[in-house]
């Protein structure tokens, strides 16, 4: 989804989907949420969404769907720092 570019005030002004005016955020399907996983994966302010968005209960933010954000948080829960929880759901994602 493709939307008119508006103005971001702080951390979300150098994100990626908002440079690029993609909604990832609505994406829902697991094919539109690859999709949205690949304009994630090198925005420069993954992490600060994915702390900004871990309670969102729909879409994609910082890379991961609503039951992966769940795991990033269950991680944190245990002491893992929130890019290691991150890190470590893309790694099992590439393993299969
Ligand atoms: S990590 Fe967040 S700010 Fe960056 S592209 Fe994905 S949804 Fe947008």
């Amino acid at each position: 989804m493709r939307l008119p570019f508006v103005a971001a005030p702080g951390w979300w002004a150098g994100a990626k989907c908002r440079l690029e005016r993609i909604e990832v955020a609505h994406f829902f399907t697991r094919e539109e949420s690859q999709e949205a996983r690949k304009v994630c994966a090198d925005c420069l302010v993954r992490y600060r969404c994915l702390t900004e968005h871990l309670d969102e209960p729909f879409g994609v933010w910082g890379g991961h769907t609503r039951d992966e954000r769940n795991k990033v948080q269950s991680a944190m829960d245990r002491g893992t720092t929130l890019k290691d929880a991150s890190r470590a759901i893309d790694a099992r994602r590439r393993t299969g």
